[in-house]
């Protein structure tokens, strides 16, 4: 299948499953019900993204029954349109402008609910309204439930992200074929965002371009700079193609790059490969983090990698698992994650380079395949 044929839904026998696994999921960890506004969640669960608004668009999935959609009535049309057959599977209860969704949503847990688990960005004027109206129910965050379905990417999520990956590299091997010299920042990454459009994304969601000392602020916006020879420039580019997230950086230098700069990507470089080495089933997060930080901190930069080695990606662009200190948790067969340790040296210059990989059984399945040598561009 090419990527022009990949459609960008699941069948709904898919989502039904999802809906099933995530029932079982709750009722695992005594959670009676998950309610399930517009996000993330939603879309994992349902196959299509409803609009969050101030009026309550709510999955009600009961550990013990059959999953309700509560909407606002003018919204049904949409919703029944995106469900397709899933729509058979689902009661769909919607409610007028004078009626009270919150009491809907109370209704269809019943008396008998004890812990209920909300979505993590549910609106909080919602929360608080369930907070009021469910008495003594103890209401959780979802995330924990939701992500032990989510971190695990089936086959044919990885194949989704993978074509993410190459559309993504496609762009950045346009970006890196030049010229740089002479252009604002501001006008690279508007153009980085026309490639990743036109290599297939849907959304072209960021375009970071840190030139010369602003490539030493890892989040830096870019601006009116022009970019000059001598600048290191490092560009972090995503968007969602087919649903799911790409994110890539690469880290260039106009001109011919300055010695003591290619002493920091030599050690920047192994470190990335050292980390992706370190992926493996059972293997604990933080392991990851660590083959990278200690090259770092043995060649002398270990105060200038100043963030974790990685997130995971898939739906969101951020979610689990976090490649950082801290994170005992052992890495699982077929959970994605970025890998983009970094140096900056403030005031100075920075280089970030960052791939998505996915843990096979084996170790890593790099998606990106752009180079990842330093290439000087005019
Ligand atoms: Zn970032
Ligand atoms: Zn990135
Ligand atoms: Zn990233």
């Amino acid at each position: 299948m090419t990527a022009v044929d990949l459609p960008a839904r699941f069948p709904a026998s898919v989502h039904a499953d999802r809906l099933r696994r995530a029932a079982r999921e709750a009722a695992a960890r005594g959670i009676d019900a998950l309610l399930v506004t517009p996000t993330a969640d939603y879309r994992y669960l349902l196959g299509y993204a409803a609009p969050g608004l101030e009026r309550l668009t709510c999955l009600v999935l009961r550990a013990d029954g059959d999953p309700a959609l509560v909407l606002p009535r003018l919204e049904e049309p949409l919703a029944r349109h995106e469900l397709g057959a899933l729509g058979e599977d689902l009661a769909i209860v919607p409610w007028d402008e004078t009626d009270d969704p919150f009491r809907l949503v109370a209704g269809l847990l019943g008396g008998a609910a004890g812990r209920v688990a909300v979505s993590d960005q549910m609106w909080a004027s919602s929360v608080l309204r369930l907070r009021a109206l469910l008495g003594s129910v103890e209401l959780v965050v979802a995330s924990p439930a939701m992500s032990a379905l989510r971190r695990v990417k089936s086959a044919e999520e990885v194949e989704r992200l993978r074509l993410a990956a190459h559309a993504a590299d496609e762009a950045m091997d346009a970006i890196r074929s030049g010229p740089l010299a002479g252009r604002a920042e501001r006008e690279v990454s508007a153009r980085i965002r026309n490639l990743l459009l036109d290599a297939g994304h849907e959304t072209a969601d960021f375009a970071i371009v840190g030139s010369g000392p602003n490539s030493a602020s890892p989040h830096h916006e870019p601006g009116d700079r022009v970019i000059a020879e001598g600048d290191a420039v490092v560009l972090d580019i995503g968007g969602m193609r087919a649903g799911y997230g790409s994110d890539t950086t690469r880290t260039v230098f106009v001109g011919e790059p300055a010695e003591e700069f290619r002493r920091l990507y030599e050690v920047l470089a192994r470190a990335q490969l050292a980390a992706v080495a370190a992926v493996a089933p059972g293997v604990p997060a933080q392991e990851v983090d660590r083959a990278a930080r200690r090259i770092i901190t043995e060649a002398g930069f270990g105060d200038a990698f100043i963030h974790r080695t990685g997130h995971g990606i898939g739906l969101e662009t951020h979610e689990v698992p976090y490649i950082v200190e801290g994170n005992a948790e052992p890495l699982r067969a077929g959970e994605a994650f970025s890998i983009e340790p970094g140096i900056y040296l403030a005031g100075r210059w920075g280089a970030r380079i960052e791939d998505i990989v996915v843990c096979g059984a084996d170790g890593a399945d790099v998606l990106n395949r752009s180079s990842r040598e330093l290439i000087s561009v005019g």
